[in-house]
């Protein structure tokens, strides 16, 4: 059996570096039970050791999902040994979370990562002092170049599954210790639990709800308790009962550090970090900067170089593997419907979508490098001000920028805000940030509408989107959502330049859930297209797909859609399929506009660019797909909101959509 190991930090503290340096590929991507707080676990090489990368965060008290997750796993499930990983440049604050792990008496080496950065700006950390005065291993690391990452889990080894105390390693001061050693020895009465005693001492100390509901202990108990709690805050000159443990432990970090930590020489002077951002969050520059590396981002992606990988993939189905699967078909004589349900269908829906495979993956790439280097927290803070002056929480803009990826873990983000009106407005909002599924409609039509402006036209699309959301929440804000907001706190890390490695993993991660849905719903889909635009309703295959069911439902809705420019039905059909992914605008289109020729010639005949840029801005702007809606419902807890939201959504698209082709019809009329 291998050693379970758990590695316990502060978010951005270099967890997932470690973890991947000792899984590599060997990896497994899950949610935590009942949550949506993503789980990863692997083996080391050899097998010799399980590990889990634990959420973030920056204590064990029960305030985040994170925390309480992080928490009931190393108490419940009770891993052989704790790797806790402490960021080196930022260390006093990341040892408060250390004191509470080695509290839990389980085995624990501590890690002082990004030591190659802290001795690179001319400071050190005396980690075998630091070692000798908390009384446990402490190893500085580089989870970034691999040193010593090997006698990490040597001394994890050494330790997994060992009796260990957190009597024995937790070195409060003596009026401190006392204090909780009385209250130590009141628990050993009712509870069996009798390693984390310690532990529960400190948080009964701090009132922690979640871990009095699971001592359940008598109320006698809890007065002898308050009794020693006031005794202790009467005698020492420390606060009141809510801060005394974060006091004590940090006047202990105080003296640890002192002896141990050598500061940067130049720490008057200013830091790398500093200076990159004296630049990149100038009062002047900011906007105007972080405005260009998303057109940059953009430019790349859909500019030469996407496009030319885009050909590639595409050469790859439709002049490769396309003409072969015909001749074979004719080879093997097989019936006309095969040729159009595989050729047409299959590898025309799938194959559609696989083509902007490259063009995701190198957005995907863009965005894990500036969320790895630190730029994305960044860019939450420089869009902070601007949202603050609509009335917006500064916070809702990082689920909202994860939405550029896709909107169910966006949604799902939305969490890390407290307060539930802030919470439900920015669940309302996130959708309309360009999610990747987007982008192939924006690529195919951009493609055949605006050649000459492509990655300006695609990048209006994303301007469009946070537009709406901007003004969707001055609006709502001002009525719906009418109340007070939470003020921002965000942590700005350091900058760092990410690992190749850690970038291509982790836009990996990303993409595959793309390539998945083609291979899966988009396939399914593309079936099911196919069958409904061949057969009427009583099942006889059809000459003209006009007449099939598909065509006759389409039909019946397509009036809605004359007033926005594209009142056919095949948009109406790719409409409605797209609620099921939206990638499936695309793959339905190719179907229906299979038989004669390329897509690009039949959309030129039904579009025109006023009316491919409406189309364009309703299906960014419409309910989202099924996945984000289902999640919406769940993380607002209420079929009514999620409801609600959609058809807030539905309505804007139409209404925005109309706006365009209206007012353009309008304008073009005058030219
Ligand atoms: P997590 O949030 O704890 O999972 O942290 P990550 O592993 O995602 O790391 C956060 C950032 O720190 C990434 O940009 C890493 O490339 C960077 N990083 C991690 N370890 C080191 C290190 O040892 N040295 C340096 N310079 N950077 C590191
Ligand atoms: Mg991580």
């Amino acid at each position: 059996m291998p050693y379970k190991a758990a590695l316990v930090g502060n978010p951005n503290s270099g967890k997932t570096s470690l973890f991947n340096d000792l899984t590599g590929s060997n990896q497994y991507v899950g949610n935590w039970p009942g949550v949506t707080v993503e789980k990863k676990s692997g083996f080391t090489a050899g097998k010799e050791f399980e590990v889990v990368d634990l959420p973030g965060i920056y204590s064990l008290s029960p305030y985040t999902m994170e925390e309480i997750v992080t928490r009931d796993f190393i108490i419940d499930q009770h891993p052989d040994v704790l790797v806790n990983i402490v960021d080196g440049t930022n260390i006093e604050r990341n040892l408060y979370l250390t004191l509470q792990v080695l509290e839990l008496s389980i085995p624990t080496v501590v890690a002082v990562n990004m030591i190659d950065q802290v001795r690179g700006g001319g400071g050190d950390i005396d980690c075998d002092r630091l070692s000798a005065q908390l009384g446990v291993p402490v190893i500085p690391i580089s989870a970034k170049t691999g040193y010593h990452v090997d006698k990490v889990m040597k001394t994890a080894k050494k330790l997994a599954g060992t009796n260990w105390r957190a009597e024995d390693v937790v070195r409060y001061d003596s009026a401190s210790r006392q204090m909780l050693h009385e209250i130590v020895s009141i628990l050993a009465d009712y509870c069996d639990d009798s390693d984390r005693l310690l532990f529960y001492a400190g948080k009964l100390v701090e009132q922690d709800e979640n871990i009095l509901r699971r001592l359940k202990l008598p109320e006698e108990a809890i007065q002898a308790v308050d009794r020693i709690v006031a005794l202790f805050l009467s005698k020492a000159e420390y606060g009141d009962r809510e801060t005394v443990m974060a006091d004590i432990r940090y006047r202990y970090i105080e003296k640890l550090v002192a002896g141990s930590v050598k500061k940067p020489e130049n720490s008057g002077a200013l830091s790398t970090t500093d200076k990159i951002d004296k630049v990149l969050t100038n009062r002047f520059l900011a906007i105007p900067i972080f405005f260009l590396i998303i057109f940059l981002m953009f430019g790349i992606t859909f500019g030469p170089v996407g496009t030319f990988l885009q050909d590639c993939v595409d050469y790859l189905f439709n002049d490769i593997l396309a003409p072969a699967v015909s001749r074979l078909l004719l080879i093997a004589n097989a019936p006309d419907w095969t040729h159009s349900l595989l050729v047409d269908a299959v590898i025309g829906g799938v194959g559609g979508i696989l083509t902007f495979v490259p063009q995701i993956t190198l957005l995907f790439m863009f965005l894990s490098f500036l969320e790895d280097s630190g730029y994305m927290a960044r860019a939450a803070f420089i869009m902070d001000k601007i949202m603050r002056k609509f009335g917006l929480s500064g916070k809702s803009f990082i689920p909202m920028l994860m939405g550029f990826g896709c909107t169910t873990p966006a949604v799902m983000a939305a969490r890390s805000l407290e307060n539930e009106k802030d919470r439900n407005l920015t669940i309302m909002l996130t959708p309309f940030m360009s999610c990747g599924a987007r982008m192939p409609i924006y690529a195919l039509f951009a493609g055949v509408f605006f050649e000459d402006n492509r990655e300006i036209v695609v990048f209006s699309m994303y301007i469009l989107g946070m537009a709406v959301a901007v003004l969707s929440g001055i609006l709502l804000s001002k009525t719906v959502f009418r109340g007070v907001f939470s003020p921002f706190v965000l942590e700005l890390p350091q900058y760092h330049m990410p690992s190749f490695r850690a970038i291509m993993l982790r836009t990996w991660e990303k993409s595959k859930g793309f390539i998945i849905k083609a291979g899966t719903i988009i396939f399914a889909m593309s079936v099911v297209v196919w069958f409904f635009q061949n057969f009427d309703a009583s099942f006889q295959m059809v000459s003209n797909s006009g007449d099939s069911m598909l065509g006759q439902l389409g039909k019946w809705i397509a009036g809605l859609f004359a007033p926005l420019g594209f009142g056919t039905w095949q948009a109406a059909v790719s409409i409605l399929t797209g609620l099921v992914a939206k990638e499936s605008v695309v793959s339905t289109m190719n179907v229906l506009y299979a038989d004669g020729g390329s897509i690009s010639a039949a959309l030129s005949q039904v579009f025109t660019p006023l009316s491919a840029y409406a189309f364009m801005a309703f299906t960014l702007l419409y309910m989202p797909c099924i996945s984000a809606f289902a999640t919406i419902r769940r993380e607002m807890n209420s079929m009514k909101w999620a409801l609600a939201t959609a058809l807030y959504q539905t309505g804007v698209a139409y209404l925005v959509s109309l706006l365009i082709f209206q007012v353009g019809s309008f304008v073009t009329g005058m030219l």
